[in-house]
């Protein structure tokens, strides 16, 4: 009889991490970790789904993320809800509604985790794609960018990401962006017709995201257009050179790039980049800025915000796999009553801090040894019997091949001094 059902696959644009690629991702998670640590970043945790305002206060209404990409829904009471599609407004959101924001500043959070954009899924590109993100609120002074940088560069270089280049420019303030906002839009209605149609809406809508335009007409006249730079207001413009002197300090290598702009209307002064050839087109591994308004906008507090994300896929695309076996001990058992025997003593390595296998099939010595190789096991314990009734066990080690026979409490000494 032939079964007609249908296999159900993972959703488009969403992708099983299975064990094997898990265990990198385990190792870049622990290593940011432990750097944003160092810094004195804690880590926080928001609900994956939000009201939908949330995220269409947070972006802006013009935004492709909000117009486009988000995955949003009706719930079961008639709430319109969305996954979120970037972190920024949630941790915003819990900073009010926890009252965080009463707290010595600055406030420094790391967070890793999923977000979801409904975005055409292609190579390297998921809908449900996973993010770094940390951020500082209440601190104004440019060493806190600095640090930031100094501190994303810092991770780059623990996970032997050498190919890499950093960019920095400044988007000014709500003082100063409105005159460029100006010349920016004279410039691009008198090339109008030369670009893009999405171009030719952001005109109206947001001219800063005229430098995000992925087609290749478009890039070159951007080329053309006005620089931010060229109109910082006194603060802005100080606030720029003391956060270039910074990265001096710290012997950071990077280059002015006055085209690396934020579409959204919150970001205000510093923006950076971190960039790898190897990476293609889309070059980036980690993006960042100042975002003074943001808490505002909210409705929040008035305090001023800086951070940056990762994403995930392409910063472990970037990372050379470490192939490290697994530290584990198979035991191989003959009878019941050894099984027994070794199940006890298996719980009681684990509690040392060693992993334990044993298995609960009955099969040959031979069989069990053949496996105990093939799944790359550092020791072999053998109970048979025998060996039971004496409480004595035969420890091997594989890769040298020694054997020896030790008690129980031998090999929890073994076992606890290889931690
Ligand atoms: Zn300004
Ligand atoms: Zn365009």
């Amino acid at each position: 009889m032939s079964s007609k059902k249908k296999q159900i696959a993972a959703i488009k644009g969403t992708k099983d991490i299975l064990p094997q690629e898990v265990r990198k991702w385990q190792r870049v998670e622990a290593k940011a970790k432990g750097i944003f640590e160092l810094y004195g970043y804690r880590e926080i945790r928001t609900p994956i789904f939000e009201a939908t305002e949330l995220f269409e206060k947070g972006t802006g209404q013009t935004s492709d993320i909000v117009t486009k990409e988000m995955y949003s829904f009706v719930d079961k009471g008639g709430r319109s809800l969305t996954l979120r599609p970037e972190y920024t407004p949630s941790i915003a959101r819990s900073i009010i509604e926890n009252g965080l924001h009463l707290q010595p500043q600055p406030l420094r959070f790391y967070f890793i985790g999923p977000m979801f954009r409904y975005d055409k899924p292609q190579k390297g590109r998921y809908r449900q794609f996973h993010q770094i993100d940390i951020e500082v609120f209440g601190e104004k002074n440019p060493a806190i960018d600095a640090e930031i940088v100094e501190m994303a560069d810092f991770l780059c270089d623990s996970l032997n990401i050498t190919d890499k280049r950093i960019l920095v420019n400044s988007v000014g303030c709500r003082l100063c962006r409105p005159a460029y906002h100006r010349d920016l839009k004279a410039s691009a209605e008198s090339r109008r017709d030369e670009l893009c149609s999405d171009c030719q809406r952001k005109i109206e809508t947001n001219p800063l995201r005229l430098f995000d335009c992925k087609i290749e007409a478009c890039q070159e006249i951007a080329q053309e257009f006005p620089k931010i730079t060229g109109y910082l207001c006194p603060e802005c413009d100080e606030h720029f050179r003391k956060f270039r002197s910074y990265l001096d300090l710290y012997g950071i290598k990077y280059r002015l790039e006055p085209l690396l702009v934020r579409g959204l209307d919150y970001y205000t002064k510093t923006t950076f980049e971190i960039i790898s050839s190897k990476l293609g087109a889309q070059d980036s591994i980690l993006g960042g800025g100042r975002y003074d308004d943001m808490m505002k906008d909210f409705g929040g507090p008035d305090i001023c915000g800086t951070g940056f994300a990762v994403g995930m896929e392409r910063l472990l695309s970037l990372v050379p796999s470490e192939e490290k076996p697994d530290v584990f001990v198979y035991f191989v058992t003959m009878g019941e009553e050894a099984r027994r025997a070794g199940m006890e003593l298996a719980r009681a390595i684990r509690r040392v801090g060693v992993e334990c296998l044993i298995e609960y099939k009955d099969r040959s010595l031979r069989n069990q040894m053949s496996r105990a190789d093939k799944l790359g096991a550092t020791w072999v314990l053998i109970l048979g019997e025998d060996e039971v009734d004496q409480g004595v066990y035969q420890l091997k080690r594989m890769e040298s091949g020694e054997q020896k026979t030790c008690s129980r409490e031998e090999i929890l000494k073994i076992f606890s001094e290889s931690t």
